[in-house]
């Protein structure tokens, strides 16, 4: 909330007592919201660009609240990665993500599933046996899962940060950098982590074909992403124009609103086609 400008700062304040019983209130929502189900995961593909088809999906959270209707993340995570809740709304979506994959598996070609990860799940120590758990009980291949983390989660301690997603890559998941070229530091860390995709910022995409140098910021990414023998991923790609930019330059993936939104998976199962289809 902004300053209203109101003058002396009073030793009560209507304002912030509201504040935090409404903050009191929404945690006690959403542990409810983890244990009764409201949670629910919306899917958007990623279509390696060569081919033209999708490869996998992002899970992304909702919540379907009874009176507030369906939230997305913005509403909720920044409030739960704040009250710690996030460990447990993140096992919630990791282990629902992980059977939404097996779901989607088609004969034609293996498709992965990507899940977003917080600062305070890869810092957990328990977080390795639940990405094993997850794996295990809805039988999804390691190797088909891919853990989103972006810069700022592996920044804060680069050593601890490269320690937690060695040990989960050797499950065979895929570790991605969300968000990428927002963060602020040099690339130096980049080299001290293991990383298998690069995810560009929508960002540099929304700037691809504008006057400026994103065009030659996003090519810089595409290089070094190839030199490090990562895979690129163009995040938020909305025109046919981006979506040909970057095909043409080899980058690997797109995702974004040109192909589709995120969507329920009923609906991601329509995107692939039926199953039995060769
Ligand atoms: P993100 O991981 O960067 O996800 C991409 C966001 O951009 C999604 O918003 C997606 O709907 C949106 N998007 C995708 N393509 C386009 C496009 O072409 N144009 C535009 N304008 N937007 C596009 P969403 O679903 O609202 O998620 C927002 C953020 O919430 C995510 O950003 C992620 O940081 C966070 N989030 C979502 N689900 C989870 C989760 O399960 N755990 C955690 N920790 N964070 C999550
Ligand atoms: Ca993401
Ligand atoms: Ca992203
Ligand atoms: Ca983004």
């Amino acid at each position: 909330a902004k300053d209203q400008g109101k003058g002396s700062v009073a030793v009560y304040d209507p304002t912030r007592h509201a504040a935090s019983l409404e903050r009191l209130a929404l945690q006690n929502e959403l542990t409810r919201a983890v244990e009764e189900d409201e949670l629910v995961l919306h899917f958007q593909p990623t279509i390696t660009l060569a081919s033209g088809r999708i490869t996998g999906f992002e899970a992304l959270v909702r919540w379907q609240h009874p009176e507030r209707g369906l939230l997305p993340p913005s509403e909720f995570v920044p409030a739960a990665e704040r009250s710690g809740q996030i460990v447990a709304l993140g096992g919630w979506v990791l282990r629902a993500a992980c059977r939404a994959a097996t779901d989607l598996q088609r004969p034609d070609g293996p498709v992965s599933m990507a899940v977003n990860v917080s600062a305070d799940q890869l810092a957990s120590p328990l977080f390795l046996d639940e990405v094993r758990g997850a794996l295990e009980d809805s039988g999804l291949p390691g190797h088909l899962l891919t853990l989103e983390v972006t810069e700022s989660v592996v920044l804060g301690d680069v050593t601890a940060a490269a320690e937690a997603l060695s040990a989960l890559r050797a499950l065979g998941v895929s570790v991605a950098i969300d968000d990428f070229g927002t963060g602020y530091s040099s690339l130096s860390y980049l080299s001290r982590l293991p990383v298998d995709i690069l995810k560009v910022d929508k960002s540099f995409i929304d700037k691809i074909g504008a006057e400026g140098h994103a065009d030659t910021v996003t090519l810089a990414i595409l290089e070094m992403s190839r030199t490090m023998r990562m895979v690129t991923v163009a995040e938020g790609v909305e025109t046919v124009e981006q979506a040909s930019w970057l095909s043409e330059r080899a980058c690997g993936v797109g995702q974004g609103y040109y192909w589709s939104r995120p969507v329920p998976l009923d609906q991601a199962r329509g995107l692939l086609g039926p199953p039995s289809e060769p």
